[in-house]
């Protein structure tokens, strides 16, 4: 098998986890496999290079901090062949730039423009293992440039996609994609697999597992990946296309976002073009909302909910503040901080009904008071208070029998 393996920072974190990371390299090379890996900048190099920067300039050019910020990867691909070579297999660090990997856009968070396997493809059929550096690449004008902090996973991905890998095994610090956060829901099991699409609505809702934007890349060239622990050699979660037999799970995960806050305008007229004018400058703070629910009042007066993280929600009652005032004198802004947003995900709400129900009815006779809903075609997200959110978290959870998904 053609096998594309990426480790995070923390895996390749001290001498010791480079060896230990050098013998799972040599493992799969002994069984046979073409093996190509992409490694991070060791953990906190990436950190303290930004540091350096800031010593020399408040604000460095991107271009130069790009040219500073890949010798972190630079650094761990070198040793990582070392230690390799030291247990006598034949490995080969390469950049970026070598492995073909062409990028656009901006400095310090340029986009993946193109790929050409063909410096890599001869090594691999040669037999080397080859190290790739993660988290950059070169553009069109021969700049090197980074990917935006987390994006090895992406280099990963892409390195698969141009390779035709049979698998992309990405190894971390957790060891799958769980139904829940086990640290909240005890009863929470690793899934086997997930679909792109779930993967990023959970993504989107607060668990964190990689990079959406790697997720995004993987479904868009189909590169099969997995999400497996740096510390074992346990199974992980494959994250695939979706296939029928994934329909009949209904929710495949649930997940949490602690410190939202929600904020209602009341009493505006029931005009066109009001919800623009509410919503421009928040847009122009730069201010992220997320559930919208608007509704007339018995007075035929128009109300609107938001939500966004609590952080925001000083700046965002100043930034509203003015249009409200004046789009007439009885509208009033309402706020409620310490609420937390609960959403499940899964594919399987497509083609079976009354989930959103079930969901409630499971937080109703739990006596957890639901506040807003907003629902996606795979997604059923609520808000409720955040003192309640693990044990809604944990109802919901039984409710859809998660704990028994095999
Ligand atoms: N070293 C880079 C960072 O810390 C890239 C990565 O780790 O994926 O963001
Ligand atoms: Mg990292």
């Amino acid at each position: 098998m053609l096998i594309v393996q990426k480790y995070g920072g923390t895996s390749v974190g001290s001498f010791d986890r480079i060896r230990n990371v050098a013998n799972r390299v040599k493992s799969l090379h002994d069984e046979g496999h073409q093996v190509a890996v992409v490694v991070s900048a060791m953990s906190g190099v990436t950190d303290k290079l930004i540091g350096m920067a800031n010593e020399m300039s408040d604000a460095p050019v991107e271009r130069e901090l790009d040219v500073l910020l890949a010798t972190g990867e630079q650094q761990s691909i070198a040793l990582l062949a070392m230690a390799l070579q030291k247990l006598g297999v034949p490995a080969v660090s390469i950049t970026g730039q070598q492995a073909g990997l062409r990028t656009t856009g901006s400095h310090t968070r340029a986009r993946i423009d193109s790929l050409d396997a063909a410096v890599t493809k001869p090594m691999l059929e040669e037999g080397k293992v080859l190290i790739v550096a993660g988290f950059q690449g070169v553009n069109a004008e021969g700049h090197i440039q980074t990917l935006g902090r987390g994006g090895s996973d992406l280099s990963a991905i892409a390195v698969a996609a141009s390779l035709e890998a049979d698998v992309c095994q990405i190894l971390t610090d957790v060891d799958g994609v769980y139904t829940a956060d086990p640290r909240i829901v005890p009863d929470a099991r690793k899934l086997k697999e997930i679909s792109y699409d779930e993967l990023l609505e959970l993504a989107s809702v607060g668990t964190k597992v990689m990079q959406s934007r790697s997720v995004e890349f993987a479904k868009k060239f189909g590169v099969k990946f997995e999400v497996r622990s740096s510390l074992n050699t346990n199974p992980g979660t494959i994250v695939i296309e979706e296939h029928p037999s994934m329909e009949s799970v209904v929710i495949r995960g649930v997940s949490i976002e602690r410190s939202q806050a929600r904020v209602t305008i009341t009493s505006i007229p029931d005009q066109p073009g009001m919800s623009a004018r509410i919503l421009k400058p928040l847009a122009e703070n730069e201010i992220n909302i997320d559930m919208i629910v608007s509704n007339i009042a018995s007075d035929g007066r128009a109300r609107h909910s938001f939500t966004m993280h609590t952080n925001d929600l000083g700046r965002a009652q100043a930034a509203l503040k003015p249009v409200v005032d004046e789009l007439s004198d009885t509208a009033k802004i309402e706020t409620e901080a310490g609420i937390a947003k609960l959403s499940v995900v899964g594919i399987g709400m497509r083609s079976h009904s009354g989930v959103a129900a079930q969901m409630f009815e499971a937080l109703g006779e739990a006596g957890i008071n639901i506040g807003m809903i907003s629902t996606s075609e795979i997604k059923i997200s609520v808000t409720v208070p955040e003192l309640k959110i693990e044990e809604a978290a944990r109802v919901v959870h039984k409710a859809f029998k998660l704990d028994s998904v095999s």
